[in-house]
């Protein structure tokens, strides 16, 4: 089994099938952070060298079936995963968590991509917390008026606003934590690519909470013909279902 990680369901899944199923999996990722949670089990880290390069390790490591557990903006990898799986004949499930969804009391303003964030957010706030991630900063840095509250799980990429504070941090973070921190900087506006989950949901909560309004940044089309599962537990069943018969 081939799990394609980047996300804390990632971790979860390949550990539950690595405890209770009798099957080697391996989890895979990019190499975003330098000291990436990883559970137990064999773990590999890196590209694979695009679609090709991934066909190739499916079929070199005898993978029965891959699981395409990516966060939902990395869909450069699902695109490969897809036409890797259909050129090496491996089956191919994606866990898609669901977005968040808007309800009473939010003030949402949708975005289309980071870049086209950046003139939202300078147009609704003067002092913005920022939960893009470190790679995707870039078109704040150009905003000389403004002061950021910048969370990321590693040190930011250059370039970066003139005025920030930085907070390193993994989630999850809970509700009373994130409204006391946009509190005590006077948080007028939050921007956040619209990853779903629990893990970082609270700081949604906590805008609503202040009448703070949230720049929210959709994502990215994800391959069209791929089977996807919502559950951590329906992709490990659905890997279960793949191994009985190769068992057999
Ligand atoms: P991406 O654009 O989908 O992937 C770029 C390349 O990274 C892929 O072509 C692949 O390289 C390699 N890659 C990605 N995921 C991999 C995996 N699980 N195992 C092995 N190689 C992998 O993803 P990204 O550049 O990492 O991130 C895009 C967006 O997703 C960013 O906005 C980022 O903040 C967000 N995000 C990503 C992760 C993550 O772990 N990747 C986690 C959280 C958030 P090859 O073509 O060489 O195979």
């Amino acid at each position: 089994m081939l799990v394609l990680g980047g996300t804390r369901d990632a971790i979860t899944i390949a550990q539950r099938l690595n405890d209770g199923s009798n099957c080697d999996s391996i989890l895979s990722l990019a190499g975003r952070t330098s000291h990436p949670d990883t559970g137990i089990g064999e773990v590999r880290i890196g590209g694979f060298g695009g679609a090709a390069g991934l066909a190739r390790f499916l079929t070199e490591h005898g993978i029965v079936a891959v699981v395409d557990a990516t966060h939902p903006f990395a869909a450069r990898m699902s695109f490969h995963a897809a036409v890797a799986c259909a050129r090496a004949n491996v089956p191919l499930v994606a866990l898609v968590r669901e977005p968040w969804v808007a309800s009473a009391g939010d003030r949402w303003v949708p975005a289309s991509n980071v870049n086209a964030c950046a003139a939202l957010a300078a147009a609704l706030g003067r002092r913005i917390f920022l939960t893009v991630g470190r790679q995707e900063l870039e078109p704040f840095a150009a905003l000389d008026e403004h002061w950021f509250l910048i969370r990321s799980i590693e040190p930011p990429d250059p370039p970066l606003p003139r005025a920030y504070e930085l907070i390193l941090a993994r989630g999850p973070f809970a509700f009373s934590e994130e409204l006391a921190l946009m509190r005590a900087h006077a948080i007028d506006c939050v921007v956040t690519k619209n990853s779903g989950g629990a893990a970082t949901q609270a700081k949604l909560l906590a805008a609503r909470s202040l009448g703070i309004p949230v720049v929210m940044v959709a994502r990215p089309a994800r391959p069209a013909d791929v089977s996807s599962v919502q559950h951590i537990e329906a992709a490990v069943d659905w890997v279960r279902e793949r191994l009985a018969p190769v068992r057999a």
